[in-house]
């Protein structure tokens, strides 16, 4: 007789079960339902107000046989769980969002960037300064297998009385070495006006940190095709360096690479702080290649190496430095550039003589 009634007891406990699991699925899509309407609206779909009104309700009805604790807890993971509905299945909402999406590989020329492929590295001076110096430099960084080079024509500089860059006769001076010396070009873009002109002499548009918000030059480049490295603002959430990526990709330009050089903060020591954690998070949320500029990042000469470590461990797809035949009289960043030995013992010293050759699994062995 016992045993009847258990196995009564136990049907009991079935059906309730599944009258529970349906109603926990009716609330979950409900809940659902919400997160869609305030998504819609821009609005966050947690709201920690509601969520303590509703246990005070729940908990206002207790009866027993339930401690308050115990019913706390099991409808907060109630809450929980409905909120992880939402945001499945709200991702992926953007272009650049990572959702299901494999890694992006930009090219630049024939130079893959990231995916499996080892990490790059971006070289080249501060600003073009003269023929000679961009020649030079370009033999230099070319001389080590390197195939991105870098220089500004048209410098963003916090001051109006300093060097501003030498412009057009710059990017036809950089573009000539570059073809001579069998490299890829890379120079920041500032003015949307000036877009014609890059296109023509430039293998890929950098936008810098202080053009970073730029919406009217991020749409005009998100017009072309060419590859774009686009750099954090000076003090821009990671939400905002990826939103201006969208900016760039919502115009139709895929080939977006993101690039961390630092955010200001209250530190002194270094002119910037390099957020390493941006790098490892927008790797996760986007699927785009996010490279790490060092020179920047720091400030310091002192600190390329130990930056460049730290980037690439994070999972960076390469990296940006800036190298000068003589950087004591450079125009601007004399603090920063690597002299030509300098430049030889970085790569000695970060392994970028390997990574340059070797692909990333090989030498991380992810
Ligand atoms: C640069 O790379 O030349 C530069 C000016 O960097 P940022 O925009 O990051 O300051
Ligand atoms: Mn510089």
């Amino acid at each position: 007789m016992p045993k009847k009634k258990i196995k009564e007891l136990r049907n009991e406990i079935d059906d309730l079960n599944q009258d529970i699991f349906k109603l926990l699925s009716k609330r979950a899509n409900i809940a659902k339902e919400i997160g869609d309407l305030q998504t819609n609206l821009g609005m966050s779909s947690y709201d920690p107000m509601r969520e303590k009104e509703m246990l005070e309700d729940i908990l206002a009805n207790n009866q027993g046989p339930f401690g308050d604790a115990t019913v706390k807890s099991l409808f907060k993971s109630v809450f929980q769980a409905s909120m992880e509905v939402g945001k499945k299945a709200d991702k992926p909402k953007f272009l650049t969002s990572r959702g299901d999406r494999e890694d992006s590989v930009v090219y630049v020329g024939d130079v893959p960037i990231g995916g499996e492929h080892a990490p790059i590295l971006i070289a080249g001076p501060c600003a073009i300064e003269s023929k000679e110096q961009v020649d030079i430099t370009a033999a230099e960084v070319a001389k080590h297998g390197i195939k991105l080079f870098r220089g500004g024509a048209f410098k963003p500089r916090s001051n109006p009385y300093s060097f501003q860059g030498i412009g057009l006769e710059a990017l036809q001076w950089a573009r000539a070495a570059c073809d001579k010396h069998g490299l890829q070009f890379v120079a920041e873009i500032m003015d949307a006006r000036d877009i014609d002109m890059f296109v023509e002499y430039v293998d890929m548009l950098q936008v810098g940190a202080r053009n970073s918000q730029n919406f009217t030059l991020l749409k005009t480049i998100g017009k072309t095709n060419k590859p774009v490295l686009l750099k954090r603002g000076l003090s821009s959430t990671i939400e905002e360096w990826v939103m201006s990526a969208e900016y760039l990709m919502s115009e139709g330009n895929k080939n977006v690479v993101l690039c961390e050089r630092g955010i200001r903060t209250y530190e002194q020591y270094t002119r910037n702080t390099l957020d390493v954690s941006a790098v490892a998070l927008a790797k996760q949320e986007t699927h785009l290649p996010v490279i790490v500029d060092v020179t920047h990042s720091g400030g310091r000469r002192d600190l390329l190496v130990p930056l460049t470590k730290a980037g690439l461990a994070v999972g960076a797809d390469g990296i940006m430095v800036e190298v000068h035949p003589n950087p004591a009289v450079a125009l601007s960043d004399q603090k920063q550039q690597l002299d030509f030995d300098g430049f030889d013992k970085y790569l000695e010293d970060t392994a970028y003589k390997t990574k340059l050759s070797k692909k990333r699994s090989e030498v991380y062995g992810f």
